[in-house]
């Protein structure tokens, strides 16, 4: 096996059991190694640290699989590792019963470049690294065993791959999909999971407990819910009492998709549902052109930000959409304002919202903060794991 020898002092990182190990960090690669390889990890004093997935094209020359040096990388270790991450959302009770869950999150469960969500019956494979792509049938086989799943179907269609020199890769890698529509029920709410071509591998089951407490908050309000997707939000408040629902998205298809899991659930008043096809930053200014007020408003907008690079247009166009939610609400409203901006930090989205707050001659207040639900989990040690991030407010 090849052995990675780190830069002096690089050891540090992985002493923090940190897993990424840049380009910077290495001093030279002893002997061969195709992409997605395992090696053993050196210090620059010659002491074996590590077990790791050596990625020649990326800036990540390297990806943690084990602090343990001995430790054999083998198909029996992405089994056990797969079974350990299934069995530790199966202990978790706000997980249990819920057919949408995410079962690995990369780093986060010791398995980076692996994603891989569960909707009902269907496992969804995500592989973004050479060493996760090189150990697709050891971590396929050992989701099937850990689940019992009837297909696993890749998205291996993420942009990130190509940084790693793969490309993507989409179909199913185990059984078939099932005829039809794939549906789950989320707290209640039958959604359809488009997992060949939605976002993300088909929902974003990260916003779960989010949607969850939009419900709760949103008896006897007006809701407005900009950025509607397919309508997740939206049927959470419907579901919750609101009064009104208006939900506001650009791409057609996600709206027609809203509407399609609105007639899904028969117990939900339609009459109270709109659905606008416009570009939020234009449909705020003319809400508040129209005078409307709502007592809920949910801002979940793309990532503005994918890296700290963009971190300052993206800022502005955070502030923009908040500015406009803090004038749109009536005495007493909500503003609940997600950023899954890994480039953009709690503290500065914070204090963006608070100068959206000010700007909007607003006294608000921090009622929730909120983050990914559970099956999300943010290692201690990869702190850069947390992207999500909302704030609930609530004005005077
Ligand atoms: N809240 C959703 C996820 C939102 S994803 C959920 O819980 O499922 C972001 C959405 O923003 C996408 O549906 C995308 O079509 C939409 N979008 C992106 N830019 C937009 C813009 N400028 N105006 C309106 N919608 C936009």
């Amino acid at each position: 096996m090849a052995r990675l020898i780190l830069t002096p002092g690089k050891e540090r990182s992985l002493f923090r059991r940190h897993p990424w190990i840049f380009a910077g960090s290495v001093e030279r690669l002893d002997g061969r190694a195709r992409p997605g390889d395992t090696v053993t990890v050196v210090s620059a004093d010659g002491k074996p640290l590590a077990r790791a997935a050596w990625s020649p094209e990326s800036q990540i020359r390297a990806r943690v699989w084990s602090f343990d040096a001995d430790a054999a990388i083998d198909h029996a270790f992405f089994k056990r590792a797969v079974a350990a991450s299934v069995a530790r959302r199966a202990s978790i009770p706000a997980l249990q019963g819920q057919e949408g869950v995410r079962l690995i999150h990369g780093e986060s469960d010791g398995l980076p470049g692996v994603i891989a969500d569960r909707y009902g019956a269907v496992v969804v494979l995500q592989l973004t690294s050479a060493g996760a792509d090189k150990w697709r049938e050891a971590i396929v086989a050992g989701l099937v065993q850990a689940t019992g799943c009837a297909a696993v179907f890749e998205r291996s269609d993420s942009e990130v791959r190509g940084l790693e020199g793969l490309a993507p890769r989409t179909g199913c890698v185990h059984g078939e999909l099932p005829a039809g529509t794939l549906t789950i029920v989320e707290n209640g709410v039958r959604m359809e999971v488009d997992v060949e071509s939605g976002h993300k591998t088909g929902f974003y089951l990260d916003q779960r407990d989010n949607r969850l407490l939009t419900g709760r908050l949103a008896a006897g309000r007006d809701v407005l819910n900009c950025f509607c997707y397919t309508g997740g939000f939206s049927l959470q408040a419907l579901a919750g009492g609101a009064k009104s629902v208006l939900s506001i998205d650009s791409s057609g298809p996600a709206l027609d998709s809203a509407r399609r899991n609105l007639s899904l659930n028969p117990q939900l008043d339609a009459g109270r549902a709109e659905w606008h096809e416009a570009d939020v930053f234009k449909a705020l200014r003319a809400l508040k052109d129209e005078g409307r007020r709502f007592g809920l408003i949910v801002l979940d907008p793309p990532k503005f930000a994918p890296s700290a690079a963009h971190a300052e247009r993206a800022a502005r166009a955070y502030k923009d959409i908040n500015l406009f939610g803090f004038r749109l609400l009536e005495p007493g409203g909500i503003l609940m304002s997600y950023s899954c901006s890994g480039g953009i930090g709690l503290e500065l989205f914070q204090k963006i919202v608070a100068g959206a707050a000010i700007d909007a001659g607003v006294d608000a207040r921090i009622i929730y903060r909120l983050s990914a639900a559970p099956d999300h989990p943010i290692g201690l040690a990869v702190p850069e794991g947390e992207y999500l991030k909302g704030l609930a407010c609530q004005v005077g």
